[in-house]
Order: C-alpha cells, then structure tokens, then sequence
C-alpha cells in the first residue's frame, strides 16, 4: 500500500502519520498505539486507527461532498460516480456518469455522453448517497 498522503482538505498543508503511544527509548510504536494522520500546518486530523495503513486510507479517502458545485476547469469527478451536471450560462442540469463524460473538441466543452453533444456543462457535483433499503 502506498505511504503517500494526501495535503490537509482543509489548508493545503503536508501531513505526517502519527501514533498515541511512542517508545521514546526503542523508536517504536507501543503495542496498543492507534494511529492517525495529521496536518502539520493546521493540525486537522484523521480519527484513531489501529493500523498505519488505516489511518492513511481515511486520511486520503476524500468523499465529495454534495451540494456544492465544482468547475470543470478544476477538476473533473472520479471514475465511476454518478454526477449531477450543470450549465452555468444557461442553468440547465442533467444526471450523468464520470465514465461517460466526454470532451467534444468541437465545441471545446464537455457533455455527459455523446448522444448529447449540445448538452456543454460547466459545472458537476457528486450526486447523494441513495437512500437505505430497509428489509421488514
Ligand atoms: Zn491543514
């Protein structure tokens, strides 16, 4: 598993893995340390885990969070999701996926598919979380 961690979501800053219960004296880990992933500018900080890894896997999943939308210039979505997109010029909006996005060059825009090829977005947000299915 990759070390790399991702900068702090809420600075920008590095950010360094860290654990509760240090061996001062053998540089290691006590046996029941928990570890977390922390900002080194701002000192946000992931939850509590008790392994490494887990600490930087929460660290570096990053959920979009819905409701707000997000350029197209900046980034594009993740693979795989389902997206909201939207034309900021003329307001419409359309559901569409990450895998279908395509970029037509003609129009130098993006579309949600190319059956849709008048459709340019602007903007995209992730979609919410579907609702739980509650078994009786
Ligand atoms: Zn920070």
């Amino acid at each position: 598993m990759s070390e790399k961690l991702k900068l702090c979501p809420f600075c920008g800053g590095e950010a360094t893995v860290c654990c509760s219960d240090w061996d001062s004296e053998n540089y290691s880990p006590l046996p029941n340390t928990r570890y977390e992933v922390e900002c080194n500018e701002c000192l946000a900080g992931s939850d509590k885990y008790k392994t490494r890894e887990l600490a930087i896997e929460a660290w570096n999943r990053r959920a979009e969070r819905t409701g707000r939308w997000i350029g197209v210039a900046d980034r594009l979505p993740e693979p795989g999701t389902n997206i909201l997109v939207a034309n900021a010029k003329t307001g419409s909006q359309y559901v569409s996926h990450r895998d279908l996005i395509w970029f037509n060059p003609e129009r130098k825009a993006y579309v949600p598919t190319s059956y849709f090829k008048e459709f340019e977005f602007t903007h995209w947000m992730p979609l919410p979380e579907p609702p739980e299915v509650v078994l009786p």
